[in-house]
C-alpha cells in the first residue's frame, strides 16, 4: 500500500498538476538519455490524473466559491448584529406631522391597497400619506373611507413626453385631457388645483426632459426608487441578501446622496422658490419577467426611509396639529414648510433650522426679512451618533460642522438650506456618510429684494 502510495506520488510529482514539476519530468527523462548514469527509472508517458489546465480552473473555482460563501457569511452576519433604531417616531415638535408622499396601489403598479398600505403606514408611525397612482386620480368612495386621524392627500402620477410628475390634491375621480404632452398636463393639473412635482428628474429610466417649462412647483430630491437604482450591481446583490435579514439596513446600506437633485435644485432656486420632496415611491412590486414579481422593497422598510416631516401652520386642526386635516398638511407641503430624512438611520422628528434676523424668524419655507444682522440655529435629535451638519447659502456650502447644533451669525441675505449626515452603521458600511436630513430654504431677503419680487408678481 505504502509502496503504490509513493509510486502514485512520484508519477503525480512527475507528470501531474504543475507546469513546473513537468517540465522537471522532462528534464530528468532527458538527463536520462543523455547520460550513462541512469538514477530514475523510465517515466511512463501517461496522462496524469487531471490535465493541469482544468485543475487549475477547478481549484480558481473552488477559491471563488469559498470567497463568496465568507463573503455572504460575513455580510449576513453583521446584518443580524446591526441595530438600528426601528419603529420609533422620535419626539416630533407639537406641530410636526410625519407621512409618506409618491405611493402606488393596485389601482396602478403597486402590490397593496389603500387598506393595507395604511396598516403598513401606521405601523411605520406615519399619520398621513399621498396616494398617486399612474394616471388614475384616487376612487371617490376610496378617499372618503380614510379615517379623521390618517388624512389621505389625494393625487395622481402622470407620464408625460418629458418624464413622471406628480400632481397632489387634484379631486378624487378627476378626468386628465387625453394626451402625453407635459405642458398641457401641468396646466390641467394646476388648473384642477393641483401642486405639482416632478417624480425622479435623474432617474436612470424616466429622468425628467424639460426643465424649460416653469408650470410646476417642487422636485423630488430624494426618491426613493430613484434611489437605490443608482447602486452597482455588487452593491445590489449585497443589499438583496442584507434585505433577507435586515430590510431597515439594507435600505440604509443602498441610500446614496442625490447629487444632481441637489445640484439641480440650487440652479433652480435662483431662479425662484421651488419645494425639494421627499417621494417613497412605494410599489412594494419589482417586476422580474415572465409574470414574476418581488415585494422588493417593501411597503414598510421604504416607509421608514423616505419620510416627509410636515411643520404645520399654528392654527392647523384648530390648534391640535394631530387633529389637522389632508387640506392642511397639504398646504404645508405647498409651502416647503417641511424637511425630508432616512428615519431608518434615526428618527429626525423635532429637527430644527431657524434662521433670525431682527424681529423676524423663520424655518424651512419661510421668508425672513434682513436687517443688518441676523444668526442661525441647527439643531438635531441628541440621541443620534455624531452628525455632520452642512448649512448652504445660494448654493454655496458656508458652514460643515461635526455635532448636534450650529449656532452662528448669517453673513446677509440668501437662501439657507440645510443637509444634515449621519455614518453609516456597522463595519461593512465602511462609515461612509450618508444623507441623514435635508431640509427646504428659508429665504432672508432684505427690503429692496421683497419689493422687486412684489413688482414682478404684480406684472404678471
Ligand atoms: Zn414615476
Ligand atoms: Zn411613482
Amino acid at each position: 500500500m505504502d509502496g503504490m502510495v509513493r509510486q502514485h506520488a512520484l508519477t503525480c510529482f512527475l507528470t501531474g498538476h504543475h507546469s513546473q514539476s513537468k517540465t522537471l519530468a522532462e528534464r530528468l527523462e532527458q538527463f536520462n538519455s543523455q547520460s550513462e548514469i541512469a538514477t530514475l527509472p523510465p517515466v511512463p508517458d501517461k496522462p496524469g490524473p487531471a490535465s493541469p489546465p482544468r485543475s487549475r480552473h477547478r481549484r480558481a473555482w473552488q477559491y471563488l466559491l469559498l470567497i463568496v460563501a465568507i463573503s455572504v457569511f460575513g455580510i449576513l452576519l453583521e446584518a443580524l448584529l446591526v441595530r438600528l433604531p426601528g419603529n420609533t417616531l422620535g419626539t416630533p415638535a407639537a406641530n410636526e406631522r410625519l407621512g409618506a408622499v409618491h405611493i402606488h396601489t393596485v389601482a396602478s403598479d403597486g402590490s397593496g391597497t389603500i387598506p393595507e398600505i395604511m396598516t403598513t403606514a401606521r405601523e411605520a408611525n406615519l399619520s398621513f400619506m399621498a396616494i398617486t397612482d399612474h394616471n388614475v386620480s384616487m376612487d371617490k368612495d376610496a378617499l372618503a373611507a380614510d379615517p379623521p386621524d390618517f388624512p389621505i392627500i389625494a393625487g395622481e402620477e402622470f407620464t408625460t413626453s418629458s418624464g413622471h410628475f406628480l400632481a397632489l390634491g387634484i379631486p378624487p375621480g378627476w378626468q386628465k385631457p387625453k394626451t402625453g404632452d407635459a405642458e398641457t398636463l401641468l396646466a390641467a393639473a394646476h388648473a384642477a388645483g393641483g401642486f405639482n412635482v416632478l417624480a425622479h428628474p435623474f432617474s436612470s429610466k424616466i429622468p425628467w426632459q424639460d426643465w424649460k417649462t416653469s408650470d410646476y412647483d417642487g422636485i423630488e430630491i430624494w426618491n426613493e426608487d430613484e434611489n437605490w437604482r443608482r447602486d452597482n450591481v455588487f452593491a445590489l446583490l449585497a443589499g438583496l441578501l442584507v434585505y433577507s435579514v435586515n430590510d431597515q439596513l439594507a435600505m440604509v446600506r443602498l441610500a446614496r446622496t442625490p447629487e444632481p437633485n441637489f445640484a439641480k435644485w440650487d440652479e433652480l432656486l435662483a431662479t425662484r422658490p421651488i419645494v425639494g420632496m421627499c417621494g417613497t415611491d412605494a410599489h412594494a412590486n419589482l417586476r422580474l419577467g415572465h409574470g414574476m414579481f418581488l415585494r422588493f422593497p417593501g411597503y414598510l422598510p421604504v416607509f421608514l426611509v423616505a419620510r416627509e416631516h410636515a411643520l404645520l401652520a399654528p392654527g392647523a386642526g384648530a390648534g391640535d396639529a394631530s387633529k389637522a386635516g389632508a387640506a392642511e398638511i397639504l398646504a404645508a407641503l405647498e409651502h416647503g414648510h417641511s424637511f425630508c430624512s432616512l428615519d431608518a438611520l434615526y428618527p429626525a422628528s423635532g429637527f430644527i433650522a431657524r434662521f433670525s434676523s431682527g424681529e423676524s424668524s423663520g424655518g424651512p419655507g419661510d421668508f425672513v426679512t434682513w436687517t443688518n444682522q441676523g444668526s442661525m440655529h441647527i439643531a438635531v435629535p441628541s440621541g443620534s451618533s455624531r452628525p455632520l451638519i452642512q448649512v448652504f447659502r445660494d448654493g454655496q456650502k458656508l458652514i460643515e460642522s461635526e455635532g448636534w447644533t450650529v449656532d452662528a451669525p448669517l453673513p446677509g441675505p440668501g437662501r439657507y438650506r440645510t443637509e444634515v449626515f449621519l455614518r453609516q452603521p456597522g463595519i461593512l458600511g465602511g462609515r461612509r456618510w450618508t444623507l441623514w436630513i435635508f431640509s427646504n430654504p428659508t429665504y432672508v431677503t432684505s427690503v429692496s429684494d421683497r419689493l422687486n419680487d412684489d413688482r414682478a408678481n404684480s406684472k404678471k
